[in-house]
């Protein structure tokens, strides 16, 4: 990271050097294009890094069994129960890490490898999911300002590269511009998931604790495999910025 913000540094000093006028961000990125291709691939590095850690911690505690015994399922249910969430159903769905709370449906839905396991990282990831349904019952505001953004984000990110590409071919800035303000979107969306996600897991964390689910010296496995699953939002984040940094970059190389 220290090496990109030194590249960030010499190219800003360079840019400096050729513009006295102060040009501006957008057209800083224009005149370091290939920066931005370098954070580019940076950004994508760390996003498989943290999608390996993910893995690796999830695959590490699932193989410590918890104390009480309590299936994942068992779980979600006990903390839903308890939050008066009766109507959220729980069920058993197929992939790896592909658990999830739908607002939709009302379903808590937990992977093959959590739904009846009892280790430290089935239950920490159950416990998350229902933090999930915990907050969109209690009206928690960034789910629902995420919830609003959903439409304009996917929107955005299976547009915003036709209308962008279009933008370039035809010299067009209105469509160049719309091109870069929907995947701003998908950007938002992104930014707005941040708080999402580090709430659901500390609400499970809180919750495990004080509803004696885990063990106070076995928390920290629960924990460790909520930390290395946030981080991949980060990661996810990261690379969405990059790349709207390379949108406004290419842009501006052209004018
Ligand atoms: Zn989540």
């Amino acid at each position: 990271m220290s090496n990109a913000l030194m590249i960030l540094s010499a190219a800003s000093h360079t840019s400096g050097l050729r513009h006295n006028s102060g040009s501006g961000f957008a057209d800083f990125l224009g005149d370091n294009y290939m920066l931005t291709y370098f954070l580019c691939i940076a950004a994508f590095i760390f996003a498989l890094v943290c999608s390996a850690k993910v893995k690796s911690t999830y695959a590490k505690y699932s193989k410590v069994s918890s104390k009480r015994q309590l299936q994942a399922w068992q779980v979600a249910r006990q903390i839903l129960d308890n939050n008066g969430l009766y109507d959220v159903a729980v069920v058993r769905i197929s992939g790896h890490l592909t658990d999830n709370y739908n607002p939709k449906t009302n379903v808590v839905s937990l992977s093959d490898s959590v739904y009846d396991s009892s280790s430290l990282a089935a239950i920490g990831v159950a416990a998350h999911e229902c933090g999930h349904a915990v907050q969109h019952a209690k009206g928690y505001v960034p789910i629902k300002i995420r919830s609003a953004i959903v439409p304009i984000a996917n929107l955005g990110s299976m547009a915003y590269i036709y209308i962008f590409i279009l933008g370039l071919i035809m010299n067009n800035d209105l469509f160049v511009n719309l091109g870069i303000i929907l995947f701003a979107f998908v950007v938002l969306f992104q930014l707005v998931t941040l708080p999402v996600e580090f709430n659901a897991s500390r609400r499970a964390m809180k919750t495990l604790e004080s509803e004696l689910i885990l063990e106070r010296d076995e928390l920290y496995g629960a924990r460790k495999t909520l930390s290395a699953a946030a981080m991949t939002y980060v990661a996810s984040l990261t690379v969405s910025i990059t790349q709207l940094l390379r949108l406004i970059a290419r842009a501006n190389r052209r004018r």
